[in-house]
C-alpha cells in the first residue's frame, strides 16, 4: 500500500517522465517485502525522499560549431543521494538525454554504488549534444562549454561525474581541462581521465569486465560456466567492447554487435581488434565491420523485427545487452528463452523492459540486473578516486583482482539478500534491497534532512 502510493504520486507528479517512473516502480516494487518488516523506513518517509532528488541543475549550453554558427543545448547534473558519500554518476551526451532519463539514471546510480561497497552516492548528468559527426575541435569547445557551468557543482568531496554514452577519454579530458583552467586546481574530480594525469588503468574495461565477471558469479552457483559458450552482446561501444574481450578471455564466444544503425552477426566470433579500430579510433558505422570481414552478417536497424531478426533472435547461452535502455523488450525476452537462452547480464542501464524483466524472472534463468552487472565502472571509477587521494597508482593487476573481488561481493550481497526474502533466484529483489538498506540506514542515522 504504502510503496503503492508513493509509486502513484510519482506518476501524478511527473507524468511525461516514462523512464522515471519505470525505474521507480521497478526498484520500489521489489523493496515491498523490506518495507513491511521494518516500519523504520516507512515511519522514516524514506521511499517519499529517496524519489525527490537533492538538487537538480539544469543549464543552458552555448557553444559555436566550425561554420561559425551559435549553437545551444541543455545540460543537466542531477545530485540524487549523498547520504553514503559524493555524488558519483556519468554524464550522457545523446540527442535522446533529457531529464526523465537523466533522473532514472541518477535514482539507479544510488543503489547501484552502495552495492559496489565504496562510499559514493548518486547522481547522473549529461547533454542532449550529439558528438557522432561533430569535428574534435567542435567536441571540445562543447564541452569546454558544458563545464563553463558544471565547475561550480563538482568536488573531490562533493560530486564526481564520469563517462556514459557519448562521454569517453576524450571528452573526459577536454572537460578536465577546462576545469582546471577555471578553478586553477588539480582535483579527482572526474573519473575516467588518462592514465598519465590522474587516470586509473582498468577504468575503460571495467564495466564490460565486470558484468562478465557478475555473469561466471550467476552461474558458478548453479554449477554452471561461460566456457566454450556462445553469447550474443547489443552495443558496440566501450561497454559492449570490453564485455567481448573478457568473454574470450573466458573461453566463449561473442557472436554479435550493433549500433543505432544496425548489428552484426558473425558467427566466427567478433574481431575485438577489428572493432576497437572501427569504434574507438574511427568512430564509423558497423557497416565498415561487414565489408572488412566476410564471415559478418549486417542488417538495418530499420529491417528489425522485435523477436523475430534483431541481436536477441540469434541462439546464445548468455546474452549481455550493453546498448541503452529499453532495448529488450518482451517479444525480444520470449525469443531468447525459447531459444535456450540460460543467462542474461545486463551491460547497459535498464536494457530490459518491465515485462522483459519479469519473464526472465519466472523462468529463473541467471539474471543480473543493471545495478548489480554493470557496477563494475563505478566501482573503478571509486579505485580512481582512491589512487587520487593517495596519490599512487595500481598496478593493472591490483586492479582488475579489486574489481573481480568487488563482483564476487555483489553478487554475494544480492544472492543473500534474496534468499532471506524467500526468493533465492530474484536478484532484482536482492540487489534493490541490499543497495536500499545501506542507504536508507544511513539516511535515518543522520536525521530528518
Ligand atoms: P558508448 O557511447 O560507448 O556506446 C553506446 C553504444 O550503444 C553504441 O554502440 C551506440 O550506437 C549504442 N546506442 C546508444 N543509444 C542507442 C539507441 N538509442 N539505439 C540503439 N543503439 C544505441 O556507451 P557505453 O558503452 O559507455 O554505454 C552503454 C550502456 O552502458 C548505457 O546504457 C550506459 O548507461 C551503460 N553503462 C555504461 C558504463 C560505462 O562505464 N561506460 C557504466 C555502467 C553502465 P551508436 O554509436 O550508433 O550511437
Amino acid at each position: 500500500m504504502y510503496v503503492n502510493n508513493v509509486i502513484e504520486k510519482i506518476k501524478a507528479k511527473h507524468p511525461g517522465q516514462k523512464e522515471f517512473q519505470q525505474a521507480v516502480e521497478e526498484v520500489l516494487t521489489s523493496l515491498a517485502p523490506a518495507i513491511q518488516k521494518d516500519k523504520k523506513y516507512q515511519e522514516n518517509a524514506i521511499l517519499e525522499r529517496l524519489v525527490v532528488p537533492d538538487r537538480q541543475i539544469h543549464f543552458r549550453v552555448t557553444w559555436v560549431d566550425d561554420s561559425g554558427c551559435v549553437q545551444v543545448n541543455q545540460g543537466y547534473r542531477i545530485e540524487f543521494n549523498s547520504a553514503i558519500g559524493p555524488y558519483k554518476g556519468g554524464l550522457r551526451f545523446h540527442p535522446s538525454v533529457n531529464e526523465s532519463i537523466i533522473k532514472f539514471l541518477g535514482f539507479e546510480q544510488i543503489f547501484k554504488n552502495s552495492l559496489t561497497t565504496l562510499a559514493m552516492g548518486g547522481g547522473k548528468g549529461g547533454s542532449d549534444f550529439d558528438p557522432k559527426g561533430k569535428s574534435d575541435g567542435e567536441v571540445m569547445r562543447f564541452c569546454q562549454a558544458f563545464m563553463n557551468e558544471l565547475y561550480r557543482h563538482i568536488g573531490a568531496h562533493t560530486d564526481v561525474p564520469a563517462g556514459d554514452i557519448g562521454v569517453g577519454g576524450r571528452e573526459i579530458g577536454y572537460m578536465f581541462g577546462q576545469y582546471r583552467k577555471l578553478t586553477n586546481r588539480f582535483d579527482g574530480v572526474l573519473t575516467g581521465k588518462g592514465l598519465s594525469w590522474g587516470g586509473s588503468l582498468v577504468r575503460p574495461e571495467a564495466t564490460g569486465y565486470g558484468c562478465v565477471y557478475f555473469a561466471e558469479e550467476m552461474l558458478k552457483e548453479r554449477g554452471e560456466s561461460l566456457s566454450g559458450k556462445v553469447c550474443t552482446i547489443s552495443g558496440s561501444g566501450n561497454v559492449a567492447i570490453y564485455t567481448a574481450e573478457k568473454l574470450y578471455h573466458l573461453g566463449a564466444k561473442p557472436v554479435s554487435v550493433s549500433d543505432s544503425k544496425g548489428m552484426i552477426y558473425d558467427e566466427a566470433g567478433i574481431d575485438v581488434a577489428l572493432l576497437k579500430e572501427l569504434k574507438e579510433i574511427k568512430r564509423v558505422s558497423l557497416e565498415e565491420y561487414a565489408k572488412a570481414k566476410p564471415s559478418a552478417k549486417y542488417t538495418k536497424a530499420s529491417d528489425y523485427k522485435p523477436g523475430t531478426n534483431g541481436v536477441w533472435s540469434i541462439p546464445c547461452f548468455a546474452a549481455f545487452p550493453s546498448a541503452t535502455e529499453n532495448e529488450l523488450g518482451l517479444d525480444d525476452a520470449k525469443t531468447l528463452l525459447q531459444n535456450g537462452c540460460k543467462c542474461v547480464a545486463e551491460g547497459a542501464n535498464m536494457p530490459s523492459t518491465l515485462q522483459a524483466m519479469d519473464l526472465f524472472l519466472k523462468a529463473k534463468i541467471c539474471y543480473g540486473p543493471a545495478k548489480a552487472a554493470n557496477a563494475g565502472g563505478v566501482a573503478v571509477s571509486g579505485l580512481e578516486m582512491a589512487q587520487n587521494a593517495s596519490m599512487r597508482s595500481w598496478d593493472f593487476e591490483m586492479v582488475d583482482k579489486t574489481l573481480h573481488n568487488i563482483m564476487e561481493s555483489i553478487f554475494a550481497n544480492a544472492s543473500e539478500t534474496a534468499k532471506e526474502f524467500g526468493d533465492p533466484t530474484n536478484l532484482v529483489l536482492g540487489a534493490n534491497i541490499a543497495g536500499f538498506r545501506k542507504v536508507a540506514n544511513a539516511m535515518i542515522d543522520q536525521g530528518v534532512l
